[in-house]
Protein backbone atom coordinates (compact mmCIF):
# COMPACT_ATOMS: atom_id res chain seq x y z
CA UNK A 1 0.00 0.00 0.00
CA UNK A 2 1.51 3.13 -1.18
CA UNK A 3 1.52 6.74 0.81
CA UNK A 4 -0.89 9.51 -0.34
CA UNK A 5 1.27 11.96 1.49
CA UNK A 6 5.01 12.28 2.05
CA UNK A 7 4.35 13.29 5.92
CA UNK A 8 5.20 12.13 9.02
CA UNK A 9 1.92 12.19 11.10
CA UNK A 10 1.37 12.93 14.67
CA UNK A 11 -0.65 9.76 15.87
CA UNK A 12 -2.64 9.22 19.65
CA UNK A 13 -4.83 6.83 18.67
CA UNK A 14 -7.43 8.71 19.49
CA UNK A 15 -10.48 9.36 16.80
CA UNK A 16 -8.54 12.67 15.07
CA UNK A 17 -4.98 11.32 13.84
CA UNK A 18 -6.63 7.95 13.57
CA UNK A 19 -8.70 9.12 10.94
CA UNK A 20 -6.58 11.00 9.78
CA UNK A 21 -4.52 7.92 9.17
CA UNK A 22 -6.74 6.61 7.19
CA UNK A 23 -7.54 9.65 4.87
CA UNK A 24 -4.17 10.40 3.75
CA UNK A 25 -2.39 7.64 4.70
CA UNK A 26 0.95 8.89 5.77
CA UNK A 27 4.48 7.76 5.10
CA UNK A 28 5.19 7.53 8.53
CA UNK A 29 3.81 7.78 12.16
CA UNK A 30 5.12 9.37 15.13
CA UNK A 31 3.78 8.82 18.92
CA UNK A 32 5.30 10.63 21.71
CA UNK A 33 4.98 9.46 25.47
CA UNK A 34 5.44 12.65 26.95
CA UNK A 35 3.88 11.17 30.45
CA UNK A 36 0.23 10.87 29.86
CA UNK A 37 -0.93 8.02 32.01
CA UNK A 38 -2.63 6.18 28.81
CA UNK A 39 0.30 6.27 26.98
CA UNK A 40 0.00 2.23 26.51
CA UNK A 41 -3.22 2.62 25.42
CA UNK A 42 -2.42 4.98 22.98
CA UNK A 43 0.26 2.78 21.53
CA UNK A 44 -1.63 0.12 21.21
CA UNK A 45 -4.58 1.60 18.71
CA UNK A 46 -1.98 3.44 17.24
CA UNK A 47 0.33 -0.15 16.38
CA UNK A 48 -3.39 -1.56 15.19
CA UNK A 49 -4.07 1.33 12.81
CA UNK A 50 -0.13 1.43 11.80
CA UNK A 51 -0.17 -1.95 10.94
CA UNK A 52 -3.63 -2.17 9.37
CA UNK A 53 -2.63 0.51 7.01
CA UNK A 54 1.25 -0.42 6.60
CA UNK A 55 2.36 2.36 7.73
CA UNK A 56 6.09 2.78 9.90
CA UNK A 57 5.20 4.04 13.22
CA UNK A 58 8.00 6.10 15.41
CA UNK A 59 8.06 5.97 19.22
CA UNK A 60 9.58 9.09 21.31
CA UNK A 61 9.64 9.85 25.26
CA UNK A 62 10.34 12.87 25.91
CA UNK A 63 10.61 14.17 29.94
CA UNK A 64 7.07 14.21 31.05
CA UNK A 65 5.22 17.59 30.39
CA UNK A 66 3.75 19.17 33.34
CA UNK A 67 0.19 17.37 33.89
CA UNK A 68 -2.58 18.29 32.17
CA UNK A 69 -5.31 19.46 34.38
CA UNK A 70 -7.89 17.31 35.42
CA UNK A 71 -10.80 19.85 35.59
CA UNK A 72 -11.18 23.46 34.01
CA UNK A 73 -9.58 25.32 35.28
CA UNK A 74 -10.19 28.88 36.48
CA UNK A 75 -8.38 30.21 33.72
CA UNK A 76 -10.89 28.60 31.17
CA UNK A 77 -8.56 25.82 29.98
CA UNK A 78 -10.02 23.09 28.80
CA UNK A 79 -9.17 20.00 30.70
CA UNK A 80 -7.48 18.76 28.02
CA UNK A 81 -4.93 21.39 27.84
CA UNK A 82 -1.36 20.40 28.41
CA UNK A 83 0.96 24.09 27.71
CA UNK A 84 3.41 23.80 24.85
CA UNK A 85 2.56 20.08 24.17
CA UNK A 86 1.54 20.72 20.05
CA UNK A 87 4.51 22.35 19.88
CA UNK A 88 6.81 19.89 20.53
CA UNK A 89 5.31 17.09 19.12
CA UNK A 90 5.25 19.69 16.05
CA UNK A 91 9.09 19.75 16.34
CA UNK A 92 9.76 16.02 17.24
CA UNK A 93 7.97 15.09 13.83
CA UNK A 94 9.28 17.90 11.62
CA UNK A 95 12.86 16.56 12.95
CA UNK A 96 11.92 13.08 12.02
CA UNK A 97 10.58 14.52 8.41
CA UNK A 98 13.47 16.01 8.23
CA UNK A 99 16.08 12.42 8.42
CA UNK A 100 13.04 10.64 6.03
CA UNK A 101 13.18 13.35 3.66
CA UNK A 102 9.40 13.67 3.51
CA UNK A 103 7.87 16.89 2.87
CA UNK A 104 5.82 17.70 5.97
CA UNK A 105 4.39 17.30 9.37
CA UNK A 106 0.98 16.41 9.65
CA UNK A 107 -1.12 17.58 12.74
CA UNK A 108 -5.16 16.00 13.87
CA UNK A 109 -6.47 19.13 14.81
CA UNK A 110 -9.87 19.43 13.80
CA UNK A 111 -12.22 22.39 14.19
CA UNK A 112 -13.65 21.92 18.07
CA UNK A 113 -9.21 22.30 19.06
CA UNK A 114 -9.91 25.73 18.31
CA UNK A 115 -10.54 26.49 21.72
CA UNK A 116 -6.93 25.83 22.79
CA UNK A 117 -4.24 28.18 22.07
CA UNK A 118 -2.60 25.09 20.65
CA UNK A 119 -5.25 24.08 18.35
CA UNK A 120 -5.94 27.61 16.86
CA UNK A 121 -5.32 28.57 13.18
CA UNK A 122 -3.00 31.58 14.35
CA UNK A 123 -1.23 28.78 15.75
CA UNK A 124 -0.64 26.43 12.93
CA UNK A 125 0.07 29.24 10.89
CA UNK A 126 2.89 30.44 13.46
CA UNK A 127 4.12 27.04 13.39
CA UNK A 128 4.33 26.97 9.60
CA UNK A 129 6.43 30.08 9.37
CA UNK A 130 8.98 28.76 12.12
CA UNK A 131 8.89 25.32 10.23
CA UNK A 132 9.59 27.11 7.19
CA UNK A 133 12.34 29.79 8.11
CA UNK A 134 14.35 26.99 9.67
CA UNK A 135 14.00 24.38 6.76
CA UNK A 136 12.39 26.25 3.94
CA UNK A 137 9.90 23.26 2.22
CA UNK A 138 9.30 21.52 5.40
CA UNK A 139 5.32 22.41 5.71
CA UNK A 140 2.68 21.29 8.15
CA UNK A 141 -0.40 19.89 7.47
CA UNK A 142 -3.49 20.21 9.03
CA UNK A 143 -6.15 18.96 6.50
CA UNK A 144 -8.93 18.47 9.28
CA UNK A 145 -8.47 21.76 11.05
CA UNK A 146 -11.82 22.68 9.67
CA UNK A 147 -13.91 19.70 10.05
CA UNK A 148 -15.54 18.30 12.87
CA UNK A 149 -14.38 14.75 14.05
CA UNK A 150 -17.82 13.40 12.87
CA UNK A 151 -16.73 15.26 9.10
CA UNK A 152 -13.61 13.59 9.21
CA UNK A 153 -14.62 10.33 10.28
CA UNK A 154 -16.83 10.55 7.24
CA UNK A 155 -14.50 11.52 5.00
CA UNK A 156 -11.65 9.46 5.67
CA UNK A 157 -13.00 6.02 5.08
CA UNK A 158 -11.82 4.68 8.36
CA UNK A 159 -13.68 1.21 9.56
CA UNK A 160 -16.25 1.74 11.74
CA UNK A 161 -14.91 -1.38 13.89
CA UNK A 162 -11.36 0.78 14.04
CA UNK A 163 -13.33 3.92 15.22
CA UNK A 164 -15.39 2.35 18.05
CA UNK A 165 -11.88 0.85 19.25
CA UNK A 166 -9.87 4.36 19.58
CA UNK A 167 -8.63 5.45 22.53
CA UNK A 168 -9.38 8.96 23.38
CA UNK A 169 -9.72 9.79 27.16
CA UNK A 170 -6.59 11.88 28.34
CA UNK A 171 -6.23 10.91 31.93
CA UNK A 172 -6.34 7.30 32.84
CA UNK A 173 -5.94 3.86 31.58
CA UNK A 174 -9.61 3.41 32.01
CA UNK A 175 -11.90 6.33 30.08
CA UNK A 176 -12.89 8.06 33.20
CA UNK A 177 -16.09 9.07 30.99
CA UNK A 178 -15.23 12.88 32.33
CA UNK A 179 -12.46 14.76 30.64
CA UNK A 180 -13.67 16.44 27.62
CA UNK A 181 -11.96 14.21 25.68
CA UNK A 182 -14.06 10.85 26.82
CA UNK A 183 -17.11 13.67 26.48
CA UNK A 184 -16.08 14.21 23.16
CA UNK A 185 -16.03 10.35 22.32
CA UNK A 186 -19.40 9.94 23.51
CA UNK A 187 -20.93 12.73 21.80
CA UNK A 188 -19.19 11.52 18.43
CA UNK A 189 -20.34 7.85 18.81
CA UNK A 190 -23.99 8.90 20.16
CA UNK A 191 -23.93 10.65 16.58
CA UNK A 192 -23.38 7.34 15.04
CA UNK A 193 -26.00 5.92 16.27
CA UNK A 194 -24.15 3.74 18.50
CA UNK A 195 -23.96 3.31 22.56
CA UNK A 196 -20.72 4.54 23.59
CA UNK A 197 -18.34 1.79 23.97
CA UNK A 198 -16.34 3.08 26.75
CA UNK A 199 -15.37 1.33 29.89
CA UNK A 200 -16.62 1.69 33.68
CA UNK A 201 -16.05 5.16 35.57
CA UNK A 202 -12.46 5.26 36.98
CA UNK A 203 -10.46 8.13 39.00
CA UNK A 204 -10.25 11.18 36.97
CA UNK A 205 -7.59 12.27 38.57
ZN1 LIG B 1 -11.42 10.71 30.25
Amino acid sequence: MEPLTSAVLLISGGMDSVALAYWKRPAAALIVNYGQKPFQRELDVSRYVCQDLKIPLYQQTVLPLPAARPVDSPEGHSSDWVPFRNQLLITLGASLSIQFGLEAVMIGTVQTDRKFADGSPSFLAAMMALLQTQEGQLRLLAPASSLSTLELFEISGTPREVFNGVYSCTYAEQPCQRCSSCVKYAEVMASLSERPKIGPIDDCK
